[in-house]
C-alpha cells in the first residue's frame, strides 16, 4: 500500500489501466512517473455545469445539452454518416457521426434521452444546429438536468489516449495523494510565503479541478504562476550549472598578442572603434586564462565583428593552435575566406577552406592538412563538423551568425577540439541582437560582449515604406540614384517558403529592370546558382561593373559592398524584423547617405504594418529585436533550430518576461542555501529535454 511514498519516484505503470502499451504512449508525452501525470496540465476548461436548452445553442461554442431521440438514420450523401436528431422542449439539433459501430447504431432508439457535450458547429440544410461526434451518454428522463460535473479540464492528448483516460489517471494520482503519498515541492517555503503562492499540491489541484472558470490568461492564477516560476528557475539553474561545469574544464592558455597581432592592426587601414577595442580586450583576457572562453559577441550588421574574430584567431595561431571558423552559408564563408586571406596570409598564416562542395581527392587533401596541422585556420560551413574532420590542435572555435546554428552544432564543433581534458575556446558571433531577457535565459551559458558602435563615417539609412502600386516611381528613383553614382540592391523575398518561386520572382524583376533601365547593367544572384556563379556576380557588383543587383534573400548575411547605397525590398511585409534589419544592413556601409525602400503589397495586416513602421522609425538593432520578440516570439528570433531550447512547458517568454530578473536573483539563493532542490527542479522540468541531456 502507498503511504508516504514519493510519486516522483513511482513509475506510471503503478496506476490502474497503465500497461506497457499505454506507458509507451505516455512516454511520448514525457510522462514516466506518477508525478509527471500531475504536471500534465489542461490547456483549456469546459463548462459542463449547465445544461443549455437546444434553442439557445450557438454555433462556435462547446456546450452541454440534452434531448430525446426523434430519429436516427444512416445517410450516404457525401460521406456515409449516422444522423441522430434530438429535441428537447425548445428545439431540434442533429448529431452527426462519421465513425460508428453497428451496436452504436442499434442503441440510438427513438424516445431515449441523451446528454451530449460537443462543439456546436454549423447548421445542416434541414435547419437547426449540428454537432459532429459529440461526447454522449444515455440518461433517463428523470435524470434530466441533474448534472454532476462542473468545470472539466481538457488535456493535450496523444493517439490512442483520450480525455477520459487522462482524467482517470489524474484522478488516481490525486487519490494516492489523499492516501498519504507525496509529491516533491521544489520551491523553498520562503518563496511561497513571500509571494503568497499555494503549495504544489494545492496548485495542481486547482489547475486540474478548478472551482471557477479560470481567466483566459491562466498565468493570472497564482497556482499557475508558481509553476511558471518553478520552470524558469529550473531553466536558469540548469544553464548556470552548465556554465560553471564548463568553467571547470581546462583550455589552452594563449600568449598575449605579439608581433603578428601588431602587424595585422597596422595593415588594416583603419583604426578600431572603441567598442572593437573593448571587446578584443575582453576576449584576449579570456583566452589568456586556462578556462575555456564561451563568449557571445553581439554587434549590429556592419559593426565590424570580423576584425575582432581575426584578432582572436591570430592570438590562438601565434600560440601554436589551430582555429576553426564556421559560417552558415557558403557565400558568407567565402567572404570570410577572402578577408582572412587578405589579413592573415601576409603574416605567414595558412588559411584553409572547407565546404560541402569539396569532395573526393580535394576533400581528402584538405582534411589531411587539417589533421596534420598544416592549416592554421579553417574557414567553412557545417562541413567543418563532419565526423571525418579532425584537427591536430584546435584551440579556438569561432561561429558566425550563431542564431542559424543549434546548440548541438556548436557543441559538436567544440568537441572536435577536446584533447585529453583540454577544451577549445569558443567565440560565437551574431548580428541579430538578442533582447536582454532572452539573452539571460537562452544564452546563460555564454558570457556576453557587445559592439554597440558602428565604424565612423557611416550615415544612418533612411527608410521609406511604399505600396507596390508605386513601383514606377521607385524605378525612377533607382534611375536617378545610379546616375548619381550609387549602386542598388533589389531584393526579392521568399514566396511561401518556395525557393523556386523566389528565384522566378527574381528573374522577373531582373527582366523588368533591364527593360525599364536598359542604360544600366543589372545582375542577378539567387539561391539556385552555383557558388562560383554567385561569387562571380557579386564580384562584378563589387567592381561596379554592375549597377543594379537583383537578389533573393541569399544576400542577407555578410555581403559587403560599401558603394551600394540604395536598397529596394519587394514584399517587405512578408519578412520578419530581424531579417529586414539584416538586409538593410547591406546598405549604409559607405560614406554616402543611404536609403532603403520597403515595397509592400496592400492590404497590410496590422502586424505587418507595425513591423514596417518600426523599420522606418529606427535602425537600432536592439530596439528592433525587442519589438521582434514581442511580435513573433523568441523561437522565431533565435531561429528554428534554436527554438527547441526555448520550448517551455508552462512559461512564456514574453508574457513572463517580468519574472526573469527575479528568478535570476533567487537562483543564487537556492544554489547557496538549498542546493538539494537544484537537481529535483532540473529533473522535473528539464529531464526530458534533448538539449539538456546532451550537454
Ligand atoms: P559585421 O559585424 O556585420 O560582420 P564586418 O566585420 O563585415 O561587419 O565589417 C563591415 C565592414 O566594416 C567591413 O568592410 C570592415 O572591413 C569594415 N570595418 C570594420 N571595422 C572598421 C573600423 N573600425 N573602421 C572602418 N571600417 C571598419
Ligand atoms: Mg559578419
Amino acid at each position: 500500500m502507498v503511504d508516504s511514498t514519493w510519486l516522483d519516484d513511482l513509475p506510471i505503470t503503478q496506476l490502474k489501466g497503465v500497461g506497457e502499451k499505454v506507458a509507451e504512449k505516455l512516454k511520448r508525452l514525457n510522462i514516466t512517473s506518477i508525478a509527471d501525470v500531475l504536471f500534465h496540465l489542461p490547456f483549456r476548461y469546459e463548462d459542463r455545469s449547465n445544461v443549455v436548452p437546444i434553442c439557445a445553442l450557438a454555433a462556435g461554442q462547446s456546450c452541454l445539452f440534452e434531448g430525446r431521440i426523434e430519429l436516427s438514420e444512416i445517410v450516404f450523401r457525401g460521406r456515409r454518416s449516422m444522423l441522430v436528431r434530438l429535441s428537447d422542449d425548445t428545439g431540434f439539433i442533429t448529431l452527426r457521426f462519421f465513425h460508428f459501430s453497428n451496436s452504436q447504431k442499434q442503441t440510438m432508439l427513438r424516445g431515449k434521452w441523451l446528454r451530449c457535450f460537443g462543439d456546436v458547429k454549423s447548421y445542416s440544410k434541414a435547419g437547426g444546429a449540428e454537432v459532429v461526434h459529440p461526447e454522449y451518454q444515455f440518461i433517463t428522463e428523470q435524470q434530466r438536468g441533474q448534472v454532476e460535473e462542473g468545470l472539466v479540464a481538457v488535456y493535450p492528448v496523444t493517439k490512442g489516449l483520450n480525455q477520459t483516460s487522462f482524467r482517470k489517471l489524474i484522478k488516481q494520482a490525486f487519490v494516492l495523494l489523499q492516501q498519504g503519498a507525496l509529491v516533491r515541492d521544489c520551491l523553498p517555503s520562503s518563496t511561497l510565503v513571500k509571494n503568497q503562492w499555494p503549495t504544489l499540491v494545492e496548485s495542481l489541484f486547482e489547475l486540474h479541478y478548478p472551482q471557477r472558470m479560470p481567466p483566459p490568461d491562466v498565468s493570472e492564477l497564482s497556482a499557475f504562476k508558481r509553476l511558471i516560476y518553478e520552470e524558469l528557475l529550473a531553466n536558469h539553474l540548469s544553464l548556470s550549472q552548465l556554465k560553471s561545469g564548463a568553467k571547470k574544464n581546462r583550455a589552452p592558455r594563449f600568449d598575449k598578442g605579439g608581433k603578428k597581432h601588431r602587424l595585422f592592426l597596422q595593415a588594416l587601414g583603419f583604426d578600431l572603434t572603441g567598442a572593437q577595442q573593448r571587446v578584443i580586450k575582453e576576449i584576449s583576457t579570456d583566452i589568456q586564462t586556462n578556462a575555456p572562453m564561451q563568449r557571445l559577441l553581439q554587434g549590429d550588421v556592419g559593426s565590424g565583428k570580423t576584425v575582432v574574430a581575426a584578432s582572436a584567431a591570430i592570438t590562438a595561431i601565434d600560440s601554436g593552435y589551430q582555429v576553426a571558423l564556421m559560417a552558415p552559408t557558403e557565400l558568407l564563408a567565402e567572404q570570410h575566406l577572402k578577408n582572412f586571406q587578405t589579413w592573415l596570409q601576409p603574416l605567414g598564416i595558412t588559411v584553409e577552406y572547407l565546404v560541402g562542395k569539396h569532395k573526393g581527392k580535394v576533400y581528402r587533401s584538405i582534411t589531411d592538412d587539417i589533421r596534420e596541422g598544416k592549416s592554421d585556420i579553417v574557414i567553412g560551413t557545417q562541413a567543418l563538423f563532419q565526423d571525418k574532420v579532425t584537427f591536430r590542435k584546435l584551440g579556438l572555435v569561432i561561429i558566425d551568425e550563431q542564431h542559424r546554428f543549434g546548440v548541438h552544432q556548436r557543441l559538436a564543433l567544440r568537441d572536435k577540439g577536446v584533447a585529453g581534458n583540454l577544451f577549445p575556446h569558443q567565440l560565437v558571433m551574431t548580428a541579430t541582437p538578442i533582447p536582454r531577457t532572452l539573452a539571460l535565459l537562452g544564452y546563460a551559458d555564454l558570457d556576453l560582449s557587445i559592439i554597440d558602435e558602428l565604424p565612423p563615417g557611416r550615415t544612418p539609412v533612411t527608410t521609406s515604406v511604399i505600396p507596390l502600386s508605386k513601383r514606377a516611381q521607385v524605378i525612377e528613383r533607382i534611375q536617378q540614384g545610379v546616375k548619381d553614382g550609387r549602386q542598388v540592391y533589389w531584393v526579392c523575398t521568399l514566396i511561401e517558403e518556395s525557393e523556386t518561386l523566389q528565384c522566378q520572382a527574381a528573374e522577373e524583376a531582373t527582366e523588368l529592370l533591364k527593360s525599364q533601365l536598359p542604360e544600366f547593367n543589372t545582375g542577378l544572384v539567387h539561391g539556385r546558382m552555383k557558388a562560383e556563379e554567385k561569387q562571380a556576380v557579386m564580384q562584378h557588383f563589387k567592381d561596379q561593373t554592375l549597377h543594379i543587383l537583383v537578389a533573393t534573400t541569399v544576400i542577407e548575411v555578410g555581403v559587403d559592398v560599401p558603394n551600394a547605397s540604395l536598397m529596394v525590398i519587394e514584399n517587405a511585409e512578408r519578412l520578419g524584423l530581424a531579417q529586414l534589419h539584416q538586409l538593410r544592413g547591406r546598405v549604409g556601409r559607405g560614406l554616402r547617405e543611404s536609403h532603403c525602400v520597403l515595397l509592400y503589397k496592400s492590404p497590410l495586416s496590422d502586424n505587418a504594418n507595425e513591423r514596417l513602421s518600426i523599420m522606418r522609425e529606427t535602425t537600432d538593432g536592439f530596439k528592433i529585436a525587442e519589438k521582434d520578440m514581442q511580435l513573433r516570439g523568441p523561437g522565431e528570433l533565435l531561429g528554428k533550430r534554436q527554438a527547441g531550447f526555448m520550448r517551455f512547458k508552462v512559461a512564456d517568454f514574453i508574457r513572463d518576461a517580468d519574472m526573469i530578473e527575479q528568478v535570476q536573483h533567487d537562483a543564487e539563493d537556492v544554489l547557496q542555501n538549498e542546493p538539494e532542490l537544484v537537481n529535483s527542479l532540473i529533473h522535473r522540468w528539464l529531464a526530458n529535454s534533448v538539449e539538456y541531456a546532451q550537454i
